[in-house]
């Protein structure tokens, strides 16, 4: 059996990754999708396509379990969206999301969509670990050390920071 699961992963953190976990033990084999892959260099999503295919396959180095990670671009279709992301991936048989667009489109096809337990919602949220990115506080404990690295290799921290930046003096 292969599962799909796909995110923006800005950045992947802990919450990600137990999730992922939690599916390695359901299925044979996963997919995971770089979502919005061409978007990178803004303050809701900052990382590139390749710096979160880094985070993730550092951070799953370690365990013996079988995955392939698909940068997808988005496309402005939602209706046709599932036969695209169909097109650009391995077959699957099953789907795991918490985001409701996401469930939506596929149970629409007639996918088993299985939404993932929650796991620390408040801290472990991209938006909760680029706010503090942003505003200098401790971020690091949220994400598997792999991503602490990454993100210190590409300057991603100062990245955010300059992004923040105005143009108007
Ligand atoms: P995300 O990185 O926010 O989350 C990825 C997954 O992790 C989700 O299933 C989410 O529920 C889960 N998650 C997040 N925090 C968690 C926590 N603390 N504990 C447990 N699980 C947690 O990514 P996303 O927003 O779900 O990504 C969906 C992607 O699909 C986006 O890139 C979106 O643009 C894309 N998309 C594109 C189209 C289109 O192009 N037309 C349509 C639908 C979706």
């Amino acid at each position: 059996m292969r599962g799909f699961l796909i995110g923006r992963w800005q950045p992947f953190h802990k919450g990600h990754f137990s999730i992922i976990e939690e599916i390695s033990k359901e299925v044979d084999e996963l997919i995971i999708g770089i979502g919005s892959a061409q978007k990178s260099h803004t303050l809701n999503d900052p990382f590139t396509a390749g710096e979160r295919i880094i985070m993730i396959t550092k951070t799953l180095k370690k365990y013996n379990f079988p995955y392939y990670v698909i940068p997808i671009n988005d496309i402005e279709f939602n209706a046709i969206w599932v036969s695209y992301v169909e097109a650009l991936t391995p077959p699957f048989d099953v789907v795991y999301s918490g985001n409701p667009l996401v469930r939506e489109l596929f149970m629409e096809k007639g996918y088993t969509v299985k939404k993932p337990k929650l796991y620390n919602r408040s801290e472990y949220s991209g938006r909760e670990i680029r706010r503090r990115m942003l505003e200098g506080e401790r971020w690091e404990h949220l994400v598997p050390e792999e991503v602490v690295e990454v993100i210190k290799e590409i300057d991603g921290v100062n990245r955010i920071r300059r992004l923040m930046e105005s143009d108007y003096y």
